[in-house]
């Protein structure tokens, strides 16, 4: 047994962090965080986790002294560095947008010709107004962009939005969508064979906790005569498993639904004759 550990950087608090702790946990692997602590090496799989400001997280894993890293695809764009994408991560979604005063009339995307616009996504704001024609001059600012229209610094903003909360409650509205993003595991460009094989069982753990949350097992009794039409409606793994009652004529049938299109399925079940339907969540699928 080779003792290589892969090392990856994850941020240290903030809104990546519990969701990218909480998924490495889901894929079992035991390790300490939390408090003061910056490095921590797992007990029962090949890693070493560096925990970090998000910013620097890119830069990092270009050079080398991560191999792997979680970070928002909105920071990774702003400031491209030469990594690899290995995959979404599927939490931390947000979008940046364009917002203005809200009592501001607002048409289209020309509003923002030779307009002054604070953001701290110079780039990603510029090449979006760029494809659009649209001339602007960014002013980048580092925080609390929201109030730079109510203190005179620019006309609008170009800013992260998950909710609209912030924006309303600056007296700011959403006008066009600039960038979506979500978290997303990086890796350096040049890993070992052996490190990326280490990759390999991770992202392989990684697949299966993800389609586990896309997923329900769903269990529920039909009577024989309604059997094929909601065996039709039940996708499964491969097939429904069907289960004889005690009593007769009437069968238990167990399948695996996605979460996208639950509500119709459970419904279309229902007026096909499914009754005592169970719904329950699934921790982990390997296919
Ligand atoms: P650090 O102290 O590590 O530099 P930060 O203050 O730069 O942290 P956070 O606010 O923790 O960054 O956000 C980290 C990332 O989380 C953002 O770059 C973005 O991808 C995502 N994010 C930001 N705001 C939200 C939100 N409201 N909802 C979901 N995800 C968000
Ligand atoms: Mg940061």
């Amino acid at each position: 047994m080779s003792n290589t550990n892969i090392r990856i950087a994850v941020q240290k608090s903030g809104r990546l962090s519990d969701d990218s702790l909480k998924l490495f946990k889901e894929c079992g692997i035991k390790f300490e965080s939390g408090g003061s602590k910056l490095r921590s090496i797992s007990s029962n799989f090949p890693i070493e986790f560096l925990f970090l400001r998000d910013d620097d997280i890119p830069g990092y894993v270009e050079d080398g002294v991560a191999d792997l890293g979680v970070i928002g695809l909105n920071v990774l764009e702003e400031n491209r560095k030469e990594v690899e994408i290995v995959k979404e991560l599927g939490f931390s979604k947000c979008r940046l947008s364009l917002a203005i005063p809200r009592n501001e009339v607002y048409t289209d995307l020309s509003y923002f010709e030779g307009k002054n616009i604070a953001t701290s996504y110079p780039n990603l704001t510029n090449n979006f107004l760029k494809s659009k024609g649209i001339t602007a001059h960014t002013h980048e600012i580092s925080g609390s962009v929201e109030i730079a229209p109510s203190i005179g610094l620019a006309e609008g903003i170009c800013d992260i939005v998950s909710t609209g909360g912030t924006l309303l409650s600056n007296g700011l509205k959403e006008v066009a969508e600039v960038f979506k993003s979500q978290a997303v595991l990086i890796s350096n460009n040049s890993l070992t064979s052996e490190k990326k094989s280490i990759l390999e069982k991770l992202t392989f753990r990684i697949d299966s906790v993800q389609r586990g949350q896309n997923a329900k097992y769903v269990v529920l009794n039909a009577e024989e005569k309604n059997l094929e039409k909601i065996i039709a409606l039940l996708p499964g793994m491969k097939s429904p498993s069907r289960v004889p009652l005690a009593e007769k004529g009437w069968y238990s049938l167990h399948s695996v639904i996605s979460e996208n299109d639950f509500w119709e399925i459970i419904e279309s079940l229902r007026e096909a004759g499914a009754q005592g339907i169970l719904v329950l969540p699934i921790e982990k699928m390997i296919l």
